[in-house]
């Protein structure tokens, strides 16, 4: 993945959200008031908790452009697939990895609870 594109990509996509959240709520007497000027606290009470949550990816995604780390997993620290990149510029994690964060019933190991409120021995 060529960052200087991710980055691109991402500011963009930064930018529409911010747009939208601008458009939607904010009062005639402001509407010359530039995207960059608000406050970011502001912005993110206007929008959903899933257009926060892409905000906050978009902004982590860009830092890590900064900082060179960006394309590697969280996970397990290899690459990033190219494809799932192109798919998801904010993804912070390789597939492997997502997919074990988000079925953590297939990690029994690091969750007891499951194993303790299974119950199996009383149905059978
Ligand atoms: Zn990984």
């Amino acid at each position: 993945m060529d960052t200087t594109v991710a980055r691109e990509k991402l500011s963009k996509r930064r930018a529409e959200i911010l747009e939208t959240a601008v458009i939607k709520t904010d009062s005639v007497s402001n509407k010359d008031e530039r995207i960059d000027e608000i406050v970011p606290a502001q912005v993110e009470s206007k929008l959903t908790q899933n257009r926060v949550n892409e905000l906050r990816a978009i902004d982590r995604a860009l830092k890590r452009i900064d900082s060179g780390t960006y394309g590697t997993c969280r996970g397990c620290g290899e690459n990033i697939e190219e494809a799932r990149l192109n798919a998801k510029l904010e993804a912070e994690r390789c597939v492997g990895c997502e997919e074990k964060r988000e079925s953590p019933i297939m990690a029994p190991a690091k969750r007891p609870q499951y194993q303790a409120f299974s119950g199996r021995s009383m149905l059978h």
